[in-house]
This record gives C-alpha cells, sequence and structure tokens, in this order.
C-alpha cells in the first residue's frame, strides 16, 4: 500500500479537514509512491486519517481528495465531486447575471489543484497539482458526461505548475476549438474573451461583483481606470453614465480588446483613452500635470509570491493608493483592490490608510469588497480567501 505517515500529532490539521500535508510533517512514506499516485494517510499511532494524491517535488508533499476511508477515487470520485461542486453554486448562480463563471475552485471544492471555469459552453480548465494532472482524461470525461459542452480547454500554462515538477501546457482537450475571440454576458454588459491566450482563464471572473457594482457610482464622472486588462471595470462605468475613461494598462493586447469591448457595446461615441504604461509612472505624470478625476480604479496583479516580498508589496500598494488620492476629486471614489492571499484585509486596510494620510486626506470605508461568490471559500480552506477590496470616498 501507498502510504505516508506523519510525524506525532501532525495530523491535527488533517483532522480540521484541512487538505494539505506539507514535507516536514511526514515521518515515513511507503510503497514507492510517483507524483500524482493515490496514497493513504496515517498517524504516527496508526490511525488512518486521509487520502491524497502524493507530489513529490512540492511542499506540499500530499493534497487530500477524501476525509472517508470508505471513499474510493476513481472515475466515480470524479463526476461526483464535480457535480457536487456545480450542486453546491446553484443558488449562487442563480443570482449571477453572467454567461461565464467558476464551476470547481480547486481545494474549496475538494478538488485540489482543479480550476473549471465556463465560458457559454466552453470549459476551460487548469490542472495545477500532481494529482489533478493524473485525472486529467478522467476528469475530461466527467465534464463531458455532465455538461455535455462544446469545448473543453486547457489553461495549465502557469508556472505555478513547476512547484508541482509539471511543465506549463495549454490546449484543446475536448469538441471544437474555441474561436480566437469568443462573446459573454457580464450582467448588462457584452465583452470579448480570448480563452485561449487571454489571462488566467481568459478573464477575471472574481472581480465580476466588483465590476457590476461599479456603474452607479460614476453618473457624470471622469474615470481613472488602473491595471485595467479588457476594460470591463470602464465598459460597466459607461454603462453607469461616466462622461470619460482613461484606460490603463502595460500590455498592448489588453487595451486592444478593451477598444473591441467598447465597439462591442456600441460606446464608441464615448471618450475612452487607452494609455499603454506603467500604473505607477502614468499617474506621477498625471500628478505632475494637475489631472484630476472623480473615480479611480486600481487592480493591481498580485504583487506578493511569498512572505519575503510582503515589505515590497506593501510599499507597492501604499505608493499607488497614495498617488490615486492625490489625483481623486473631493467627494470622489477609490476602487482599490489586492488579489494577493498573503496580504490580510487588516494589512491591506491599514496600507491604504497610511497612504490616505501621506495625501494629506480623510476618507470614507463605503464598502467591502471580496472574490466574485463563484470563488467560493471553503472554511477549512482559509487560504482560499485572496481578492479583498475597498470602495473609498474622499471626504469634502
Ligand atoms: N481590472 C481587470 C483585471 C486587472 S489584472 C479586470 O477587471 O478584468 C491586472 C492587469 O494589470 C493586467 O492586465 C496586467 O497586464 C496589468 N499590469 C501589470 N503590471 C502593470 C503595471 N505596472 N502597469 C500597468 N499595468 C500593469
Amino acid at each position: 500500500m501507498k502510504r505516508i505517515i506523519l510525524k506525532f500529532k501532525r495530523e491535527k490539521s488533517l483532522l480540521r479537514k484541512h487538505p494539505w500535508v506539507f514535507s516536514g510533517a511526514i515521518e515515513t512514506v511507503k510503497g514507492n509512491p510517483v507524483s500524482g499516485d493515490t496514497i493513504e494517510i496515517f498517524s504516527l499511532k496508526g490511525n488512518w486519517i486521509a487520502r491524497g494524491s502524493y507530489s513529490e517535488k512540492s511542499q506540499i508533499r500530499v493534497r487530500v481528495w477524501t476525509f472517508l476511508e470508505e471513499e474510493k477515487i476513481d472515475s466515480d470520485f470524479f463526476e461526483r465531486t464535480i457535480q457536487k461542486a456545480y450542486k453546491n453554486r446553484k443558488f449562487i448562480l442563480k443570482g449571477i447575471s453572467s454567461s461565464a463563471y467558476r464551476i470547481v475552485n480547486a481545494e474549496s471544492d475538494n478538488l485540489p489543484g482543479l480550476i473549471i471555469d465556463r465560458y457559454n459552453d466552453i470549459f476551460v480548465c487548469q490542472f495545477l497539482s500532481a494529482g489533478a494532472e493524473k485525472w486529467k482524461p478522467v476528469i475530461v470525461e466527467a465534464i463531458k458526461k455532465i455538461f455535455s459542452p462544446e469545448s473543453i480547454y486547457e489553461r495549465s500554462d502557469v508556472a505555478i505548475r513547476k512547484k508541482e515538477g509539471l511543465i506549463p501546457i495549454k490546449g484543446l482537450l475536448y469538441g471544437k476549438e474555441p474561436d480566437d475571440l469568443i462573446t459573454i454576458l457580464e450582467d448588462k454588459v457584452r465583452l470579448f474573451v480570448d480563452v485561449k491566450n487571454g489571462h488566467k482563464t481568459g478573464y477575471y471572473l472574481d472581480q465580476r461583483e466588483s465590476r457590476i457594482s461599479i456603474g452607479k457610482y460614476c453618473q457624470n464622472a471622469d474615470v481613472l481606470n488602473c491595471f485595467s486588462y479588457s476594460g470591463g471595470f470602464g465598459i460597466h462605468a459607461l454603462n453607469g453614465e461616466a462622461k470619460s475613461i482613461v484606460n490603463v494598462d502595460s500590455s498592448a493586447p489588453a487595451l486592444e480588446l478593451a477598444e473591441k469591448n467598447q465597439k462591442l457595446n456600441k460606446l464608441q461615441n464615448h471618450s475612452v483613452e487607452y494609455v499603454v504604461g506603467d500604473v505607477f509612472k502614468v499617474l506621477r505624470e498625471y500628478r505632475e500635470i494637475g489631472k484630476q478625476f472623480d473615480v479611480i480604479i486600481l487592480d493591481p496583479p498580485k504583487f506578493v509570491d511569498s512572505k519575503y516580498h510582503l515589505n515590497k508589496a506593501a510599499r507597492g500598494y501604499k505608493d499607488i493608493n497614495m498617488l490615486a488620492f492625490q489625483l481623486l476629486k473631493v467627494g470622489g471614489f477609490l476602487f482599490t483592490f489586492s488579489c494577493s492571499g498573503l496580504m490580510t484585509s487588516d494589512l491591506f486596510q491599514k496600507i491604504v490608510s497610511d497612504a490616505a494620510l501621506d495625501a494629506n486626506c480623510e476618507t470614507f470605508i463605503v464598502k467591502r469588497f471580496s472574490q466574485a461568490m463563484d470563488h467560493s471559500v471553503s472554511t477549512n480552506f482559509p487560504e482560499g480567501y485572496y481578492l479583498k477590496g475597498l470602495l473609498l470616498q474622499k471626504k469634502i
């Protein structure tokens, strides 16, 4: 039997249903497992604790598939667990006015390392752990059986796979090759998505709720949309009757897509500027020339990859938030986000508060945001919570 035996008392987190076993918690490995193998987890006293997938290369040496001794890991398991994830979301999905959403959110859905996002009838998957990789063909069959999709497309072209000893990879897994651009509906807005080459699985689905909420703050507003990607926040702002938008992103293809999205929504007659550049620099240039905005969005990429980078990231967040407060008119709104899991909500709020002080302004916290509901966080896996945001108003 392929199994690991844990060090004395190192089953504690597993008994609380946390799905990870770190290499340092393991006393011995028996049965010569290789990456992806299903493996039994025992306490030092010899009690069966859980069953998971082994990963030779990763510090997270085992990820748990099940805490039920009688539950086998086979094709039925994957079909049943994907079904469950879908059923668990039925209520949430009813409230989502979008044709694109997450169906499986990895550890939080008891499927460590597996992401399944749905864009209309195209299912885009990421296999991020050795275990998910091993069961890929079975998972593809399960998706076919449950959803009868048009296509299943893999977007495992992410560096994090290297930690599992896997190379980044992408491509069609089943069905028709998706068009270069597909159209999704996000509330009242239509958006082009490139599932084959776009960021993440094509679009930042986790920001859906924040994007949809922005319109009502934008009537007659001059809006600065920093880190705009394909312009989603800006299109929702225009729908909320914004006067003008400036989209800033370092990626020229992202801004080309943003321009297409403006046309798609028949908003060509509105004033929209596309600025390819580094937000840190662009904000400084705007400060130099005294530009001011009614609404500013700061939705940067992940600045923190490890605890060692937290200080540097904190400086980055403080810098852009301070600049944003300086460019914001009194009474104006700042939507500011952090998608770094290592940055806690408390620390983020402190950084933003310090930035307001440095900009010599007083602000209210009007609203708090987090990742969209379909990116659910299981209570036994708090690491699943990563996206946090604040809506602040500059006091008059
Ligand atoms: N707000 C977007 C998602 C933003 S993701 C949405 O709702 O869809 C972060 C974006 O920041 C990416 O598009 C990336 O190209 C861009 N980016 C990363 N570093 C940047 C920098 N220093 N300056 C400008 N854009 C940057």
